[in-house]
């Protein structure tokens, strides 16, 4: 990560490279191909999260008109840049954030993005190129994939436009086959956690998937991800549990709390308790990405991450990795500034208590604002839920 983000700054410190900023699940395999190094705001954001530096961020971002009840990656990010501040720095020695040429975000997520993206692209005079996906699909059909892989066919012609170069379809093509095996890499890293003791807690998970969201398409993921997976795969025939003694299996379901990644790790571990899979984790995992149908895969395995799909499907996919990760109970958490990635206020804990008799526990918190957090409710929540179920 930290040869990743040295490269990317030194790329935008030189003529001779091109920078492109892109959302988290955008297309960066295109991107890649056309000759930029990328660099992923909501890393920064996740950063800015993990390092306890975001209130000061979402305060500054406050005062000049963003809410702080919107995405506190983006709050936090901006306000990171509007204090000409960055974790980068101390992290990796970084002076700055890469300044881009182009921002590319994709609607697939949530529409904050399209915001954040634009807030950048006013500060550094830049092309903004949006992919508008069709939202919270349930069935998906032939025209949701047409409608996407044309706008991936239209932000080549733009990226042609910036780079003054012919787009390498051949490189296209290798770009997309590396992303498949850094994601096939990573789904057999999660899928792990399937062993009972789980050699993985999802808290690993959350650091792990760094390669999987800001270098796939690249040769280095795939090579961490194989060194990964055979030491995993060493513990698993050691039996060697990620916690001492594995009593009770959880599912996490939202977006990581990333200040209180180490202190949520050591509650569950003192009960006993691992956290095991996630609907989190699972969204870098893209299998069906094919060169033979660079464009439209592309765009399938976009349009059908879990974030994206309605409540039928979402609650059909938790029922099935419950059962395939063999847990006794989901976590909500209820992000408040992401109710986009908030999947406990319309009622499907509720569901899938009634349905299917899962037992279920909702966390109140943030992704980066821990003024939503509070250690003690959520210790107590943890620690007293074998007895309340
Ligand atoms: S999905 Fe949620 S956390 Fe991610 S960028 Fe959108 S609002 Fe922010």
């Amino acid at each position: 990560m930290e040869r990743y983000y040295k490269e990317i700054y030194e790329a935008s410190q030189s003529d001779k490279e091109k920078v492109a900023w892109c959302s988290s699940v955008g297309p960066a395999e295109i991107l890649i191909a056309a000759g930029f190094k990328v660099y992923y705001p909501e890393n920064h954001g996740a950063l800015i999260g993990a390092k306890k530096l975001a209130t000061k961020y979402i305060i500054k971002a406050n005062s000049i008109g963003y809410s702080p009840d919107i995405c506190s990656y983006l709050t936090s990010d901006i306000g990171a840049y509007l204090m000409n501040e960055t974790p980068l720095k101390d992290a990796y020695n970084v002076p700055s954030i890469p300044r881009p040429d182009v921002l590319v975000y994709n609607t697939n997520q949530c529409r904050e993005v399209q915001d954040w993206f634009k807030f950048y692209g006013n500060e550094f005079k830049i092309p903004v190129v949006g992919i508008f996906s069709p939202w919270k699909i349930k069935d998906l059909k032939k025209e949701h994939v047409e409608f996407v892989s044309n706008q991936f066919k239209n932000l080549v012609k733009e990226l042609e436009k910036i780079t003054q170069r012919k787009f390498d379809y051949d490189y296209f093509k290798e770009v997309i086959n590396l992303s498949r095996e850094c994601s096939l890499l990573w789904k057999r890293f999660l899928e792990t956690a399937q062993n009972r003791p789980s050699p993985i807690t999802f808290f690993d998970g959350t650091i792990h998937m760094a390669p999987a969201v800001c270098l796939r398409g690249l040769k280095e993921a795939v090579d961490y991800y194989k060194l990964l997976n055979s030491e995993v795969e060493e513990r698993i025939k050691r039996k060697e549990g990620a916690i001492d003694n594995e009593k009770i299996r959880f599912y996490w379901e939202g977006m990581p709390i990333w200040g209180r990644l180490r202190f949520l790790s050591e509650v569950f571990e003192k009960n006993n308790s691992n956290v095991v899979a996630s609907t989190y984790c699972n969204s870098w995992v893209f299998e069906d990405l094919s060169p033979e149908e660079p464009f439209e895969s592309m765009a399938e395995c976009y349009l059908k991450i879990f974030i994206n799909r309605s409540e039928e499907v979402k609650e059909r996919i938790l029922v099935e990795e419950i059962q395939k990760y063999k847990c006794d109970a989901i976590i909500f958490h209820d992000a408040k500034t992401c109710p986009h990635n908030t999947n406990s206020r319309f009622g499907m804990p509720e569901r899938l208590r009634e349905k299917y008799g899962i037992k279920t526990l909702i966390i109140y918190g943030d992704l980066n604002d821990l003024r939503c957090f509070s250690d003690e409710q959520t210790k107590t929540l943890i620690e007293s839920f074998p007895e309340r179920t």
